[in-house]
This record gives structure tokens, sequence and C-alpha cells, in this order.
């Protein structure tokens, strides 16, 4: 059963997400600690919800991204670096609590803690624990380094529900300092030639990121909506590249020099005539697919993710130690495969949105 909603997640407005139940597809065991209904991942025992898509009484968050923090729960509890980005993102008046990293409170029969994943800042593993059985749900995750947030610790658990976004043996990722100068010389390039330089980047995360890591001897200009982010970021102590607002820029001012970081909803809007000539880019992971960035009209595309490649995943389930394994979000099913071959328990995990699905069909295309 498919159904179409537009992606706030990754790309606002440029496509349909589908999302989809696909029944007996998720083995569900009688007495698994947690299992998918028709409100998300849910625990019996301890009364809660883990990254719900409906409005529940009690919501555990794995991180701040959409596709994850879902308004309309009568209560959240993330972690504490997590928490004013929940508070950003779905309003000052939710109901929340916080718990550090490592820290654990009973909930029901069942007590459960929080483990850096490594994604954006406040991402979190979810560790949920009953005499002595343990399952740990990755949310998203990477393992490369990001001066951002906290790295990603692998936590030892019987069953692991991991995330498998890019769960294909061509997402191999580069270092992050060789994308950074692709990124410096195409920049470089768009002054030379007079052109202001616009990327197109989540506002969560992978705009801090880059700001984290570029030089700023010229100066770099953020939409309002990665700004409010920024603002976030700075107030939970991450250093970042110094930003201004455009709509704060003098009347005349000239772009050529500049470099602007916007969210991919707002190519081809209004906002973007400010800028004169400009030339475009795009970051994220799925830049890897040729194709992609011609069909957005992008000049350039730079393959930078927050989530974990192919060999990423596979050290994460690996390091977890778990005999069984439940995949979720992305390409499930060649990870099933493939642990399956490993000699693993390994099921697909259905989940009601699956963002940039397009994009996972022209990759499938693509091989
Ligand atoms: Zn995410
Ligand atoms: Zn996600």
């Amino acid at each position: 059963m498919f159904g179409k909603r537009l992606c706030n997640f990754c790309c606002n407005a440029h496509h349909a997400v589908s999302f989809y139940t696909e029944t007996g597809m998720t083995p569900v065991i009688s007495g698994d600690m947690l299992r998918v209904d028709a409100s998300g991942l849910w625990c019996e025992r301890g009364g809660f919800y883990i990254d719900p898509w409906l409005p529940v009484p009690k919501a555990l968050i794995t991180h701040a991204h959409s596709d994850h923090a879902r308004p309309g729960s009568e209560a959240y509890l993330c972690s504490s670096s997590c928490g004013p980005l929940l508070r950003e993102r779905l309003g000052p008046n939710i109901a929340m609590e916080t718990l550090r990293y490592g820290e654990s409170q009973r909930i029901g029969e069942v007590s459960v803690s929080f483990h850096p994943a490594g994604h954006v800042l406040g991402s979190a593993q979810i560790r949920v624990e009953d005499k002595g059985e343990r399952w740990v749900v990755s949310g998203d995750y990477k393992l490369d380094p990001d001066p951002t947030c906290t790295p990603f610790e692998p936590v030892p658990c019987h069953v692991f529900v991991t995330e498998s976004t890019f769960g294909l043996p061509i997402y191999r990722w580069r270092e992050q300092s060789e994308i950074l100068v692709s990124i410096h010389d195409w920049w470089r390039l768009n002054r030379q030639r007079g052109r202001c330089s616009v990327i197109f980047a989540y506002p969560l995360g992978k705009a801090q990121r880059l700001l984290a890591g570029l030089e700023t001897a010229f100066p770099v200009f953020c939409h309002g909506a990665v700004e409010r982010i920024n603002r976030v970021y700075r107030e939970s102590g991450i250093t970042l590249s110094e930003t201004q607002n455009p709509l704060e820029a003098p009347r005349g001012y000239d772009w050529s020099q500049a470099l602007v970081i916007a969210p991919p909803s707002a190519q081809g809007s209004p906002w973007m005539k400010r800028f004169g000539p400009y030339s475009t880019a795009f970051v994220s992971g799925w830049m890897r697919i040729r194709g992609t960035r011609r069909r957005r009209s992008i000049d350039r595309g730079f393959v930078l993710s927050d989530h974990a490649d192919w060999p990423g995943l596979q050290r994460a389930i690996k390091e977890t130690g778990a005999e069984r394994i439940l995949v979720t979000h992305g390409y499930r099913q060649p990870m099933v495969r493939w642990l399956r071959e490993q000699g693993r328990q390994a099921a697909a995990l259905e989940t009601r949105f699956e963002g940039e699905r397009d994009e996972v069909e022209d990759a499938e295309k693509a091989e």
C-alpha cells in the first residue's frame, strides 16, 4: 500500500515520499521487546514508542530530523544535546525530558538509555533493557568523524535495529577533508568568475558540518532556516564559522565572493534572485548516484553524508555483537541478504516513512 507526501526531510518539496505498510514483512516474534504497530516502533513493556510517525502518549526520539521527530506526541524523551533542537523543531511548549548519554531511566518494566550515534548534534542510539535482554535502536548514524557531534559508540546488544539508508556496496565515502578541498576549489573558481556560490544542504546537521570545516576568508551567508539551527549549535558550544543572513546584507551588496548555504527547498525560489549570477551545488550522500545532480539542475554535486556507508554499516553491526539484526530505513533487502550470507539472523523492519525513495529507485536502476 502506497501513499504520497512531501518530503520535508531531505529536500522539502521536490519529490514525494512513499509511506507503506508491507504486511508480512516484519517477523513479529511473540514476546519481542520492540515491535511495529500502526503508530511506530512500540515497546509494550515500557509503554512508549521510538521515533513514532503518529502522535502517541510517550515518544522517545533518536534525533531531531523530521522523519524521526514528529509533532503531536504528549511527552518526549531525548538526549540532553538533542533537547534544544527538538524544541526548535517542534516548538517551545512540548512536554520534554532529556537524559545525558549513558544515563539510564526506568520506564515501566524496562530501563532505557541514550548513546551517541555520530549523525547530527544530539543524535542517539536508544538502548532498551529488561532482565538482561538488550535491544539497541540505532536511529541514523555514521562512523566518520564530525566535529559538530559526539562520535558513534558501539553498544553491545542482543538485537540491533539498524538503519540502512546507504546499504548498498556502491556507497563508500571519501574522506571529509577531500570533499572540503573540492568545495573550496569550486568556491574559488566561482569567485574568479564573479559568481556567487550557493550550496544546498540539509539545514540540520549537514550545514553545520560544512560551517565547522570551511575556511572563512570570504563571507558566508546562511538562509534563515539554517541560521536558526546554527544558533542552537552555537548555544550548545559547537564552534561554527561566522555567518550572516542574506536578508541583513546591505542594498547593492556584491555577492560574487560569497558562499551561501540554503535548504534544498530554496532552489528556484524568488529568494535566490538577490544573488545575481550564481553557481549551485548540492552536498549529500545521494550525489554518489549519477543523474541525481543533473535531474535536479544543480551545477555541482559533493558526496558528503551523515549516514554510514556500506562498510561503515557492516562495521557498526559487527561491533554490537548482536545475534539478531532488524534492518530499517533505506536499502533493507540487500543488507538483510548480506547479513544472512554471513550466517546472521536478519530481517527487514517495516517503516512508514521511507525518505528519498526516488533516489533509491534510481540507484537500483543505475546498478
Ligand atoms: Zn537523520
Ligand atoms: Zn532518518
